[in-house]
């Protein structure tokens, strides 16, 4: 167990264990800084969700999300990165310290701190959503889609994520819908050929989901044509909702400068409003959802704040 002091006056600390998050630990760790990082849920992030990565450089055949991130963290802990399962809830600006209260009551002190609170699933927010959560409802393929062998399963989303988890359920599913509410997709070429040859995706364009619908557990949807306006049930038990991500920024919302849409402003040099407070990867403004552009994004981060210190403390 990672031992943490609120007498310490930490080098960096980091909020988010995803792919941005690991990276900077490895470059602040490996310049010896004294860094921590914080993660409330699992390492890796929407990474550590993701059956196959296919466009991270280095790993020709594709890996699971879930060994890159372990792979990310046992990197950065050979340098020496100090990782801790804890919520950071709110960030204060003291002097030239920032203050980092965290969830179980701590007050830790940093010079730099490191945000990589990367996003969450978006939400449908019609009836019977969250009613039905783990009980046919499911944000998460890898975690849920075992579950419906055999049954037939929506996917809903035109995304890179829709297509990728839809392909992957075709594992499990008896057949796999694809609803989209427009009637193109707008996910990367080489997935929509795949997804479009696949025998068991059966792609339903300019539909919504009106409701989800069952007794127990799931039964059916609920669908609206945005062409017609027509109304059609679906039978399926499964419903896997990837609609976009929304940023984890709730908690920095009085004290950075965030977009219109809640991500975090940044400069090139990744630093936000507040000096020796840095963001990297899906939480900040302009990053592209992509593992090879939150590492990059990281590693500058972590660069950053060395320098930082060095001029500063
Ligand atoms: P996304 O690219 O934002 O796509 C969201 C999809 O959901 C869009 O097709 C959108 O429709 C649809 N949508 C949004 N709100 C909706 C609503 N209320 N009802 C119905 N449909 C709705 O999100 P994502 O697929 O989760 O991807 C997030 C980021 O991660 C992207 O930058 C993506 O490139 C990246 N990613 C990359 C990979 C990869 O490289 N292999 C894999 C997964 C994710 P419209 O098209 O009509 O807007």
């Amino acid at each position: 167990m990672v031992e943490i002091s609120e007498d310490t006056l930490y080098d960096c600390i980091i909020v988010g264990g995803g792919p941005a998050g690991l990276t900077a630990g490895l470059y602040a760790a490996r310049a010896k800084m004294n860094t921590l990082l914080f993660e409330k849920g699992t390492i890796g992030g929407q990474i550590a969700i993701t059956d196959l990565v296919e466009n991270y450089p280095g790993f020709p055949e594709g890996i699971s999300g879930k060994e890159l991130s372990l792979r990310f963290k046992e990197q950065a802990e050979r340098f020496g990165l100090k990782v801790v399962k804890g919520e950071v809830v709110k960030v204060e600006k003291s002097g030239r310290e920032v203050i980092l209260h965290l969830r179980n009551g701590q007050i830790l002190r940093t010079k730099t701190l490191i945000v990589a609170s990367g996003s969450n699933p978006r939400k449908l927010g019609v009836p019977g959503e969250s009613e039905f959560l783990n009980r046919g409802v499911s944000y998460c393929a890898t975690c849920d889609g075992a579950l419906f062998e055999g049954s037939p399963i929506a996917v809903i989303g035109g995304g890179d994520s829709a297509t990728q988890e839809a392909l992957f359920l075709t594992r499990f599913g008896s057949v796999v819908y694809l609803i989209h509410r427009r009637d193109q997709l707008r996910a990367q070429k080489h997935l929509q050929e795949k997804v479009f040859s696949n025998p068991k995706i059966k792609f339903i364009p300019n539909n919504v989901v009106e409701e989800i619908k069952g007794s127990d557990f799931v039964e059916r949807l609920i669908l609206k044509n945005t062409k017609t306006g027509d109304l059609s049930e679906l039978p399926v038990e499964g419903v896997f909702i990837f609609i976009g991500l929304e940023p984890n920024t709730g908690f920095l919302r009085d004290i950075l400068k965030l977009d219109e849409r809640g991500y975090i402003l940044t400069d090139e040099k990744m630093r936000t409003n507040l000096e020796g407070v840095f963001a990297a990867g899906d939480c900040r403004s302009g990053s592209t959802g992509q593992v090879a552009v939150a590492v990059g994004e990281g590693c500058i981060a972590a660069m950053e704040a060395e320098k930082y210190i060095e001029y500063n403390f």
